[in-house]
């Protein structure tokens, strides 16, 4: 006879179907047929909750492609930094005097959202969170640029052809459409 492996002493009569081990009645849930043990109860709903993070679905898809596109943008204005990067690797020295803040800011943020998109195309958990902080944080910068501006945003907004006007949607209102995409994605990235 074997023992239920909580209850020394008692019959363990049921066999968890997962584990295999033997439990008493009290240790097991039955479920149809079979008999769970409770270790096991739990790993099957938090296996269940992972399979459910694995969806990629369309919106966190528009999401990534809309990160990917601040990435490019920011990656290309901080070509003159790229460019200096390159040819000190390259071995000729040139002075980093020559950058300027909006350079390395336009970098930074190249690459933030660089992470940001590839965690939405891979529904990492980390994804939820750290895209909201990084979201928030570029528009509140992107407005604040913006009002830096001859003429603040009214300014940007009246000239609707100008490249001034291009960056602001895709530095400000960009971040915050995605934003509320990934407010809006918590099942699809979390499972909850
Ligand atoms: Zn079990
Ligand atoms: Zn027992």
């Amino acid at each position: 006879m074997s023992e239920c492996i909580n209850h020394p002493g008692k019959e363990g009569m049921y066999k968890c179907a997962r584990c295999k081990r033997h439990f008493c009645l009290v240790c097991v849930e039955l479920i149809g047929e079979k008999a769970y043990c409770f270790d096991c109860l739990k790993e099957i709903v938090k296996e269940s909750r992972e399979g459910k993070v694995k969806s990629l679905t369309m919106k966190v898809m528009v999401s990534s492609i809309v990160s990917l596109m601040i990435a490019v943008v920011s990656l290309y204005n901080a070509l003159p930094l790229l460019r200096l990067i390159y040819k000190n690797l390259m071995g000729s020295y040139e002075p980093l005097s020559i950058i300027t803040p909006n350079d390395t800011l336009y970098f930074a943020t190249g690459l933030a959202f660089l992470a940001l998109s590839v965690g939405l195309a891979t529904t990492k958990r980390w994804a939820y969170k750290y895209g909201i902080v990084v979201s928030a944080v570029a528009f509140v910068i992107g407005i604040v640029n913006a009002m830096s501006f001859p003429g603040g945003i009214e300014g940007i907004l009246s000239t609707p052809q100008s490249n001034a006007t291009a960056l602001f949607i895709i530095m400000a209102v960009g971040p915050l459409i995605l934003l509320v995409s990934i407010l809006g994605s918590r099942k699809e990235l979390l499972g909850w």
